[in-house]
């Protein structure tokens, strides 16, 4: 792999926020003088002991941590990566996209969100229903709970798509604070996938789609 320029690692130094950043891994940050204050995310923070600096762009933990840094020591710590990895993610921007977690939690790789930001309303709960199809089929339990209502029949299942609801469709959407994960939760509201609170309406439920004579899904 070619190394990456110093240039390049100074230009994200300096030109990444790491307001954003911080903020984008769910911290709340509160001004205080010169600097940001919040609640530490990789220790159990009771007071506001991470500190940010936009004027230099660095953050420090004055609690547990006794540590900080750039936005690059920033995303190793708060995704688990390597140096190397974290400047690949500022470079494309993914580093905003992390989820909110410990960092020993955290998954390095955010699989894709099971609908598409592109598609129409039809589309895309064809998608909500694909994806909870997908769920049910891994879903011992749910599959049992089918069987014991007479569904034995897997050709049946996969015909009218029946799914299965368990919360992780919420999981793999953007988070509801950025604008993509707004857009959409606000989408699957009007649709009913969601409801107003953001839960997922059909939780711990078998999920029947009502297909169109057309294919699409009309309605769950
Ligand atoms: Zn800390």
């Amino acid at each position: 792999m070619a190394r990456i320029p110093d240039s390049e690692i100074e230009r994200l130094k300096s030109e990444v926020s790491l307001e954003r950043l911080v903020e984008g891994h769910g911290v709340k940050l509160e001004r205080h003088g010169a600097d940001l204050r919040g609640l530490c995310p990789f220790h159990d923070d009771r007071e506001p002991s991470l500190v940010v600096t936009p004027a230099k762009n660095l953050w420090h933990c004055l609690g547990a941590c006794q540590t900080g840094g750039t936005v690059i020591d920033w995303v190793m710590r708060a995704q688990g990566v390597s140096f190397r990895h974290a400047v690949e993610l500022l470079r494309t921007d993914a580093a905003f996209t992390a989820v909110p977690t410990q960092a020993k939690h955290s998954t390095v790789v955010k699989l894709p969100p099971p609908v598409d930001r592109e598609a129409g309303d039809a589309q895309l709960l064809s998608q909500v229903a694909h994806f909870y199809h997908e769920t049910l089929k891994g879903e011992p339990e749910a599959l049992a709970y089918l069987q014991k209502r007479g569904l034995t029949d897997a050709e049946v299942i996969g015909r009218f798509q029946l799914g299965y609801a368990n919360r992780t469709l919420g999981y793999r959407l953007s988070a509801s604070n950025r604008a993509a994960g707004a857009e959409m939760r606000g989408r699957l509201q009007k649709l009913g996938v969601l409801r107003d609170s953001g839960h997922e309406h059909f939780n711990g439920s078998p999920v029947i789609p009502i297909v169109s004579p057309a294919g699409e899904v009309a309605q769950m």
